[in-house]
């Protein structure tokens, strides 16, 4: 098992409790569901409450005039509750605590907010919480499958590697770190290990899955990019999004992308498809509500998709899609003839 880097993490049950006692006036930046969980465990209640969604600029700077005077900020949530935290932290120096309600959150971990700014998303900021608090019983509280689709962006660094190796050879964008790309291996390591546990519904996989999330936000800092694990399999998924002009939980779409350029990229399919499946993680095509027409659409676009967006170099670049690659991609998705 790895030994992460990066921010202070608390794991355990009902520790928000605790921290409230001394944290002062606090406000919630949240969402309705994980604030369902959690809020009627607390013994204080917050100042203010902040719903988390909108992530433009203007409108998370509108937020700072009415924040009650010295309140600390508490995000408890998802990747827009966190996101929408570390903006306001980022503008005003404000005490951070982070209560992620999913394992597949690492925008925890990760220091840049995801702005939502002119149709896409613009990385600024940099905001480091005191502590991340990871609450068993208020993961264990969400339903399973979403439980389980938090790998997702940790085994997409078996086609980001892939992809990676691809692009430097080819002189393209950041050069090999065979440190960073052997920590990217070890994380595919854990994944193995801790699969299982997750499907078994074992602290365990959630504390070794929340520790991958918290080394690789700390290595994409130090690296100063994510080539390790983001490539292909993430290209994919926002040609999926740009074309069906919807999206999915991301950890599963991410998953999805990683079975199936996988299988292209002739690059061990079996070993993702092997741990997906141990961990619990939905693939079927029918159970996630997407369609096949929507996977082909999306792999038809992606080698025009990645020149046009300028993504990194991966196998998507000049990928030929024609009979045999969508048949490689039904295969890797067990979408029956
Ligand atoms: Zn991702």
């Amino acid at each position: 098992m790895i030994t992460a880097r990066g921010f202070d993490v608390d794991y355990g049950r009902g520790q928000l409790a605790g921290r409230l006692d001394n944290i002062g006036p606090w406000v919630a930046l949240t969402q309705p569901e994980p604030w369902e969980r959690l809020g009627p465990t607390l013994p204080a209640a917050p100042e203010q409450i902040i719903w988390a969604g909108d992530l433009r600029p203007a409108h998370l700077d509108s937020l700072i005039a009415d924040l009650p005077a010295e309140a600390a900020l508490v995000g408890i949530g998802g990747g827009s509750a966190m996101d929408t935290a570390k903006w306001l932290h980022h503008r005003t120096g404000r005490t951070l605590v982070q209560v992620p309600s999913l394992p597949s959150v690492d925008a925890c971990f990760t220091r840049m907010t995801a702005l939502r700014d002119a149709g896409g998303v613009r990385y600024e900021g940099d905001s480091v919480p005191e502590v991340v608090i990871v609450d068993f019983d208020l993961i264990w509280s969400a339903p399973r499958a979403l439980v389980s689709g938090g790998i997702g962006d940790v085994l997409s660094c078996h086609t980001g590697l892939f992809d990676w190796a691809l692009g430097a050879a080819a002189g393209r964008d950041a050069p090999w770190d065979e440190e960073a790309a052997a920590r990217g291996r070890e994380y595919l390591d854990d994944l193995e290990v801790l699969a299982p546990l997750l499907a078994a519904g074992e602290d365990q996989g959630i504390e070794m899955l929340m520790e991958c999330h918290r080394d690789i936000g700390w290595l994409c800092h130090e690296l100063g990019h994510a080539r390790f694990e983001e490539g292909s399999e993430h290209f994919w998924a926002y040609a999926f999004e740009h074309v069906t002009g919807r999206t999915i939980m991301h950890g599963e779409l991410v998953t999805l992308g990683v079975l199936v350029m996988s299988i292209l990229q002739g690059n061990d399919p079996d070993r993702p498809r092997r741990i997906a499946d141990a961990a619990g993680a939905r693939t079927d095509l029918d159970e996630l509500g997407v369609a096949w027409s929507e996977v082909e659409a999306a792999l038809v676009r992606l080698p025009s998709f990645v020149e046009e967006q300028r993504l990194w170099y991966s196998v998507a670049n000049g990928l030929e899609v024609g009979p045999e690659q969508l048949g490689a991609a039904r295969r890797a998705l067990r979408v029956l003839d």
